[in-house]
């Protein structure tokens, strides 16, 4: 098991946001967490990935209880991606490298920019290497913080709303690089969303939060168009193209 969370309940300022929260991922598997505005997805993201601290609940990456580890020790089994991320006077390959920080003893080994060099390549970033954080667009620096994510070589990758900022080209490359770096690393995979369709076709298990609760976990095989319904409020069907659900909204009389 590469992540189990039991029990986990997180409120800001005495209001309950996340009602006893229950998950697991497997290697291998690439985890959805999906629901409408406010449901409380990305503070479930940042719970897992300890930048908050839980009231109650477990978390544990490979049977280590991650809320006991120091943030140097998490850094090695957990990359974060957030949903925004701050600029700064930073090349991208310096800010990239800052990923394999808790790797570095006292030099940057070769071994070390080796890796960076490999992602950026990857992520078709290697020609914006040398410009400064500060002079990127939204989805080329969200592309750089996926980036710093993977050269941390996490056993646990956690996106929060990877995509919001690309195009159609940008969206389909990051979620098959994720895809295919959970697959051959067998590493795990939470990412939070709101396209459904990519979630369809990336993601192995979907997880619907509604309210700081799980209303429905579900896979391609189980996904019905009562619970997408139940979760947003909106009529949807849900169609089967090319092996794979889709979600088409039905508009209002
Ligand atoms: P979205 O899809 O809009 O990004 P989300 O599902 O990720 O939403 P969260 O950002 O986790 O939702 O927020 C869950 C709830 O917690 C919301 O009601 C939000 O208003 C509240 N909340 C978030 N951050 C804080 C904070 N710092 N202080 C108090 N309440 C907060």
């Amino acid at each position: 098991m590469i992540l189990s969370v039991k029990d986990l309940v997180f409120a800001y300022n005495g209001t309950d946001i996340l009602k006893k929260i229950d998950l697991a991922v497997e290697p291998g598997q690439l985890l959805a967490i999906l629901g409408p505005n406010g449901a409380g997805k990305t503070t479930l993201l940042k719970c897992i990935g300890n930048i908050h601290c839980p009231a109650a609940g477990t978390i544990q990456v490979e049977d280590r209880n991650i809320l006991k580890m120091s943030p140097d020790k998490v850094a090695l089994s957990i990359g974060y991606v957030a949903q925004h991320s701050e600029t700064t006077r930073l090349t991208v390959f310096d800010a990239v490298l800052m990923g394999r920080k808790p790797y570095i003893k006292w030099h940057v080994a070769s071994h070390d920019l080796q890796v960076v060099e490999e992602v950026l390549m990857q992520l078709d970033l290697s020609k914006l290497s040398l410009r400064y954080l500060d002079e990127l667009s939204g989805g080329e620096l969200q592309k750089v913080a996926i980036a710093r994510a993977l050269v941390q070589e996490p056993r646990l990758l956690l996106l929060d709303e990877p995509t919001s900022a690309l195009d159609l080209r940008n969206q389909i490359s990051i979620l098959s690089i994720v895809r295919e770096i959970v697959d051959t690393r067998q590493i795990g995979a939470v990412m939070t969303m709101h396209d459904l369709n990519s979630a369809l076709r990336y993601a192995d298990r979907y997880c619907f939060l509604r309210n700081g609760s799980i209303y429905a976990e579900c896979d391609r095989n189980t996904i019905s168009s009562d619970i997408i319904e139940d979760v947003y409020g909106l009529p949807v069907s849900v169609h089967n193209i090319d092996n794979c659900p889709v979600i088409i909204p039905q508009q209002p009389l």
